[in-house]
């Protein structure tokens, strides 16, 4: 998607860029062609707008002429715009330091118009005169080093009304740059047209320096959130390059807001900005798309880069203006290096590349218009500043664009990390309900395993063992209970005539009925083969009295009728009654027996109570 977007951005760049260049090219403006000294303005007219004074000027090269001594008659001419060391701009090639004036005459200039000039960067000093007035004056225009003071930028001048044959006397000295001369052409004009270029142009520059600072300032609040984002930083640096270097060429727009620096210092401003910028934009590359651009790499376009650097601070300016061809060789191949590692983020598809891919563009179109330009091949204004603006933007929308894919990269592990922690909750769930469920099969496991230990089968009452742990259980809060002990009278009997299963079936409704007298902590055991034990809570001797006669009479009362012959059983019980304690509990059943076998002595089916 962003990919796209930038495809389309990419488009539409290009479109506008190749309408500009058609447009520059159709509205071409007038170029004053001098032949020998002599600019003739007879096909001018207005409309035309402001027009370069570039041709054939008078030369007079180590020679200051007054206003007064004007001439075009003299040894030789010279095509401006050109440096005096520039081959073939003359007959001759001259030292790229020296001194001379320059001059030319205007003819035929049309009445009724108020003039100006513009005297764009010479990079040196110079004195204009037009007639008998001096009408600009960059630096000192000296005839020596020392009479010499160096001067940049750009100077706008109104003239007035000119008469229509005018002398231009144009002094330039140089002694501080490694060549000079005046490298780019005076410009003539209506007075108002060039003012409101001139304010364009520094508007222009005021506001496209604001934004690189604010860029610079963004770029530095973000670094100093996250220390590691050293692309930030880098590129921070980057901005106030720029900033700086569009505040302090051309129209200087840094020294018309805060007063212009020695031009000692604003020379070397100028070659710093130029030679730390190489080495800035090569690391923020390697931060951004390390692949690309190694460390390695980076690290020795820094080492290259360093001694130029240094040099500005120790070198007199002629020393290091001497080598600025080589300074634009280094930075060519610079260029290079970063071209070729933007082939290949494009190649590998890097993501947010792209944009950069645009900036880079817009940036080398803005440069090739600037050469074309100076080369007078077209005319107009500079795109550089642009240029600077739109690569910079284009960098800051690349880093925006990381920054978003990293947080969408987080906020996408972050979901799957909660993922992944759901399903594990779910799982431990899950785990939880079948440990639970295990669990209660395990109790009910339990539970059978119990009854089946505790319980006697065929009747369903306690069996002894659990019958005494009971008895042991209760003991433990002394309560006053009844033991009473029951066994069935001449049992072998029924065993003998009615089988041993209907004598099972005697035991087991035998158990019912004393099961269904049972009350809450009341307890019912099989004692032996057919002899039952019954444990009774809180009851008073009256109470176990008509218990047991309620029991004796139950149990005389169960019908075998549906499974034998057998009319009936009796029962024999003897009871006791004791608090129960544990040292106790033998003694109580043997007493509840006593009691019981004196009950079968005495002919059977009755109660007794142990005395
Ligand atoms: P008494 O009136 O003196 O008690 O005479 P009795 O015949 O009941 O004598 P005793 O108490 O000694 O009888 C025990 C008999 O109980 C012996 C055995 O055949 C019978 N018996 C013991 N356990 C079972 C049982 O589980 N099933 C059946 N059908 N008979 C059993
Ligand atoms: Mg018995
Ligand atoms: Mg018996």
């Amino acid at each position: 998607m962003p990919f796209y977007l930038a495809r389309i951005g990419m488009f539409i760049v290009c479109a506008l860029l190749f309408s500009q260049l058609s447009l520059v090219h159709a509205t071409q403006p007038k170029v004053l062609q001098g032949a020998e000294g002599i600019f003739d303005f007879q096909d001018w007219s207005i409309a035309d707008g402001a027009v370069p004074l570039q041709g054939r000027w008078a030369f007079h090269w180590q020679k200051q002429l007054t206003p007064q001594e004007w001439s075009l008659s003299q040894a030789t001419w010279f095509d401006l715009p050109a440096t005096w060391d520039k081959p073939g701009a003359s007959e001759k090639v001259y030292p790229g330091k020296g001194f001379a004036t320059f001059t030319a005459k205007l003819i035929n200039l049309p009445d009724g118009i108020r003039w100006g000039v513009v005297i764009p960067e010479q990079s040196t000093s110079f004195r204009l005169f037009i007639n008998d007035n001096l009408v600009a004056e960059g630096g000192i225009a000296g005839v020596s080093a020392s009479s010499t003071k160096p001067y940049s930028g750009n100077q706008y001048v109104e003239l007035g009304e000119l008469p229509p044959v005018s002398q231009v006397t144009w002094h330039v000295s140089n002694f501080h740059h490694a060549n000079g001369g005046p490298w780019q052409a005076l410009r003539i004009g209506p007075y108002h047209e060039l003012g409101l270029e001139f304010t364009r142009t520094t508007f222009d520059q005021t506001l496209v320096m604001a934004l690189a600072l604010l860029t610079c300032l963004f770029l530095m609040v973000q670094f100093s959130i996250d220390r590691r984002d050293k692309a930030s930083a880098l590129l921070a640096g980057f901005a106030l390059i720029i900033a700086v270097r569009i505040g302090i060429i051309e129209n200087q727009a840094l020294y018309q807001l805060l007063g212009t620096l020695p031009w000692q210092l604003h020379v070397r401003l100028l070659y710093f900005t130029m030679l730390t910028a190489a080495p800035v934009v090569i690391y923020w590359q390697h931060y951004i798309f390390p692949q690309e651009l190694p460390r390695r790499i980076a690290r020795r376009v820094l080492y290259v880069f360093i001694p130029p650097i240094i040099s500005l601070f120790l070198l007199p300016s002629v020393w290091f203006t001497e080598m600025l061809m080589l300074f634009q060789f280094m930075i060519t191949m610079v260029i290079g290096l970063y071209f070729w590692s933007l082939f290949n983020v494009v190649l590998h598809k890097r993501s947010g590349g792209y944009y950069i891919v645009i900036g880079t563009f817009l940036l080398t179109v803005c440069a090739l218009h600037d050469m074309a330009l100076y080369s007078q091949w077209i005319l107009g204004g500079t795109w550089l500043t642009y240029g600077l603006l739109g690569f910079l933007f284009s960098l800051a929308a690349n880093i925006l664009y990381l920054r978003a894919e990293q947080k969408q990269q987080v906020e996408s592990l972050s979901e799957q990390l909660m993922n992944a922690n759901k399903q594990l909750e779910a799982r431990v769930a899950q785990r939880t309900i079948e440990l639970a469920e295990k669990a209660d099969a395990l109790e009910e496991a339990n539970n059978k395993l119990q009854i089946l230990a505790n319980i006697d089968g065929l009747t369903g009452v306690l069996n002894r063992r659990a019958f005494v742990e009971q008895l042991e259980m209760f003991a433990r809060i002394k309560p006053n209970v009844a033991l009473i002990m029951i066994d069935i009278d001449h049992f072998k009997l029924v065993n003998d005539t009615y089988g041993h299963g209907v004598g099972d079936q005697v035991l087991k409704r035998l158990a019912k009925v004393l099961l269904d007298a049972k009350r809450g902590n009341d307890r019912v055991g099989r004692f032996g083969g057919e002899e039952f034990i019954i444990l009774l809570q809180d009851i008073s001797p009256a109470g176990l009295d008509s218990y047991c006669q309620r029991l004796l009479k139950a149990i005389s009362d169960i019908d075998f009728s549906d499974i034998s012959d057998l009319s009936g059983i009796t029962v024999s019980m003897g009871a006791t009654m004791a608090k129960l304690v544990d040292k106790k509990i033998d003694l109580l059943i043997q007493q509840a027996d006593e009691a019981m076998y004196e009950v079968k002595h005495n002919g059977r089916d009755g109660f007794k109570c142990y005395q």
